[in-house]
């Protein structure tokens, strides 16, 4: 079994140190940051809905593997994973899309429950809390014998010394450790609130700057969305802050007045096209695993269990 060093303890980072960990390999994870501190803390974070990244052929299989383990996990107490019933919406066309009613749990919208959107229908899907979640894979790391260490590398190569293998699943910041120019920042921001009752959640797909969603988790609601391209600002912006709260609640009246309990920005690795392949570093293997942009979470099994074939 491989001495392997896994770089990065955001959830592509844990979820292929766990795999890993639990098939026998020796894994430490260093992480310049705390897991609750990454872009992974701050995802919705929806599992069960079209996927359109590339590779496609691949990406399709890493989400349908992550899916089953992900429904598995659902109502295990403990592990922030649940499943929900919720609205997928568009504004851009009212025709059904061809892979909807094969969605679990499809069903068309009531008039009144489309929202003002021309698009409406139900799914269910796992949803996660991504805070609880990523507690669950460190536990669970350390459960199958892996460690975790809060260390920053200037240079993949730092991990090499000493490890048969090295793991690069350092997101957005793949870019300046491996040289990758096609790896760009896509800002995120989410305001969280308490959550005033609601059970099911809502996405808005389809817009490419700013959407309704919001998915609730026990005692909060995570409520979005936007994306900006190229936008490296970690701070939170309160115009962002009011549209959000201002668009969630002309769906959900119920969010008004909902206590507003943070703002939290990530920067979902972009990339054309997620980056899953192996090269040498010294006399180590180096698999590199990012690129994921707004879907890390989605894939992340399919992901982990590929490199774990991989070795
Ligand atoms: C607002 C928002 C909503 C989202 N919603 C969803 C959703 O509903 N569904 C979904 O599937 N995805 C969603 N995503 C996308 C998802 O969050 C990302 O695809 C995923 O988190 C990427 O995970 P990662 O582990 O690659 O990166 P990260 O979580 O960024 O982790 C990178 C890790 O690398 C470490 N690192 C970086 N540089 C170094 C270094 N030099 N040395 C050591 N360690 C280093 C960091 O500390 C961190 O631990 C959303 C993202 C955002 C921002």
């Amino acid at each position: 079994m491989a001495d392997v060093v896994v770089v990065g303890g955001g959830v592509i980072g844990l979820t292929t140190a766990v795999c890993l960990a639990e098939v026998g390999h020796r894994v430490q994870v260093w992480s310049a940051l705390f897991p609750k501190r990454t872009t992974s803390a701050v995802a919705g974070a929806m599992i069960g809905g079209p996927v359109l990244a590339e590779p496609r052929e691949s990406a399709v299989r890493w989400q349908r593997e992550s899916l089953e383990i992900f429904d598995a996990l659902a109502g295990h107490h403990g592990t922030g994973v649940s499943l929900a019933r919720g609205r997928l919406v568009s504004r851009l066309g009212a025709g059904l899309p061809p892979w909807a009613a094969e969605l679990p749990g499809f069903a068309p919208c009531t008039e009144a429950e489309h929202a003002g959107f021309p698009l409406a229908f139900w799914i269910s899907s796992p949803i996660v809390d991504m805070p609880t979640y990523l507690d669950y894979l460190v536990d669970r790391l350390c459960r199958a014998g892996g460690d975790i260490e809060i260390r920053t590398v200037e240079a993949l190569a730092e991990a090499a010394p000493g490890a048969d293998v090295v793991v690069n699943c350092t997101g957005v910041a793949a870019e300046a450790l491996t040289g990758d120019e096609q790896v760009q920042p896509v800002r995120g921001q989410h305001v969280v609130v308490e959550n005033p009752g609601l059970t099911e959640f809502f996405y808005e797909g389809g817009a490419d700057r700013e959407w309704v969603s919001f998915f609730p988790h026990d005692g909060r609601v995570v409520l979005g969305g936007n994306a900006a391209p190229g936008d490296w600002n970690l701070d939170p912006d309160d115009d962002q802050t009011e549209t959000i709260l201002r668009r969630c609640a002309a769906v959900e009246p119920r969010l008004a007045n909902a206590r507003i309990l943070g703002v939290e920005v990530g920067l979902r690795p972009g990339r054309p096209s997620i980056r899953l392949a192996e090269e040498p570093l010294d006399s180590a293997r180096l698999i590199h695993c990012y690129g994921h942009g707004g879907v890390g979470v989605s894939l992340s099994w399919g992901c982990a269990r590929e490199i774990t074939t991989m070795l």
